[in-house]
């Protein structure tokens, strides 16, 4: 069963949570991420080494 959770607060995809797989990030301030925009945003607060 696909559950519809929210949508991704930078891109606005849809997150599901297939069959207790959640294909998304929920964030400690209860904010939505697909795995893409959360990567993208932890590539942003990680300084870049070297
Ligand atoms: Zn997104």
């Amino acid at each position: 069963m696909n559950e519809l959770i929210g949508k991704c607060k930078c891109c606005c995809k849809e997150i599901y949570c297939l069959d207790g797989f959640f294909n998304g990030v929920h964030t400690e301030e209860k904010e939505l991420y697909c795995f893409e925009c959360h990567e993208s945003l932890k590539v942003k607060n990680e300084k870049p080494q070297s």
